[in-house]
């Protein structure tokens, strides 16, 4: 289905046209992967650097996947042990620090979890206590190390790069696009939004929160060159007895997190970085979160059933969307 689906985009892709805006001529190129639909829009006719950029999205989910029976974590998870890739090595690096930096909400080796609890798979459903008790255990106890080309995983420890990998991708894609001299481009992988440069006439993109409530914008931000990454329990998620588990999962408990917090987007120029803090922000909850986001430097919007905490630095920048009126309060913060 997701190859299919995937081989329409191309092919319509392909008998588009580009358009123009303005005298600048436009250009979108699709496809899916990483589990999500990606695009590309480049701004100034360069539309071999889009695909190629796409390309490389590809790659980096044949490598990074923990699924893919290709891939480098694959083989990793299966063997304790690799031979590293640069991008794995840099991952695996910055997995561990985004674990210090927010006490363990983010945890790189998370997988023992995630697989309990069947995201990677078409069969999800609530394990039993027991099941969550060991493995809770195990993912506490693990860790995963850099040895100059090495990564090694502690027993039965199972690294999972799914809170971080598209951010990786989206900043890697940037820098593609940048080197074949493209100055202006929006990249979006399902939720990372990252921009490349202003908009051709050299004012500020204008990127949208989506409503978790699923009716349109909670509200905007303008941005020059950033990334926009959101985490949301309404993304990816099942229902059984009534109950919704989403697949952020709370290191600490086993459980999907439950801090309060319904959806957490992160402005930050490392679109790596933001995307791992938009996942462990989601577990730490807004408190905890927006004393880390002030220590590094990050802006946030945090989302709750019926309200909208801004930090400061962004106020300027956001825009509610009128249609919040009566449903959400808007606060600013930190
Ligand atoms: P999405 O991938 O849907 O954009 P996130 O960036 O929040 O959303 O990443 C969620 C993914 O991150 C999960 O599918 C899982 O692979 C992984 N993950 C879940 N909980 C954690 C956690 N506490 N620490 C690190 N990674 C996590
Ligand atoms: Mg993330």
């Amino acid at each position: 289905m997701k190859k299919l689906l995937a081989l329409l985009l191309i092919i319509t892709i392909a008998v588009l046209p580009s358009c123009t805006e303005g005298r600048t001529e436009v250009y979108t190129a699709y496809t899916v992967a990483m589990d999500t639909s990606a695009s590309v829009t480049v701004y100034g006719g360069n539309k071999q650097a889009a695909e190629d950029s796409l390309r490389l999205f590809e790659q980096l989910d044949k490598e990074l996947s923990v699924t893919g029976e290709g891939s480098l974590v694959y083989f990793l998870n299966k063997n304790g042990e690799v031979t590293a890739s640069d991008n794995l090595l840099y991952l695996v690096n910055q997995g561990n620090i985004l674990k210090q930096e927010t006490n363990g909400a983010f945890n790189p080796c998370i997988y023992p979890l995630v697989r309990l609890w069947g995201f990677t798979t078409d069969d999800k459903k609530v394990p039993s206590a027991s099941e969550l008790e060991a493995a809770v255990t195990l993912v506490s106890a693990s860790d995963v190390s850099v040895e100059r080309d090495k990564v090694r995983l502690s027993d039965g420890a199972l690294l999972d790069l799914g809170g971080i990998a598209k951010g990786y991708a989206s900043d890697l894609m940037a820098q593609l696009l940048a080197e074949r001299g493209v100055e202006s481009a929006i990249i979006s992988l399902g939720g990372n939004v990252k921009t490349l440069g202003t908009k051709p006439n050299g004012a500020e993109w204008i990127v949208g929160i989506n409503s978790p409530k699923g009716n349109g914008l909670v509200g905007t931000v303008s941005v020059g060159e950033m990334s926009i990454v959101t985490s949301g329990s309404y993304l990816r998620n099942f229902t059984e007895n009534g109950q919704l588990y989403h697949h952020i999962i709370d290191p600490a408990t086993g459980y999907p997190a439950d801090s309060g917090l319904v959806s957490v987007t992160v402005i930050a120029p490392s679109a790596t970085l933001a995307d791992g803090l938009s996942t462990a922000f989601f577990v730490m909850g807004k408190d905890k979160a927006a004393e880390c986001a002030e220590k590094l430097g990050v802006d946030v919007v945090f989302i709750t059933e019926s309200s909208i905490f801004v930090t400061k630095g962004i106020k300027e920048k956001f825009t509610p969307d009128s249609a919040i009126e009566g449903v959400y309060t808007v606060e600013y913060i930190c």
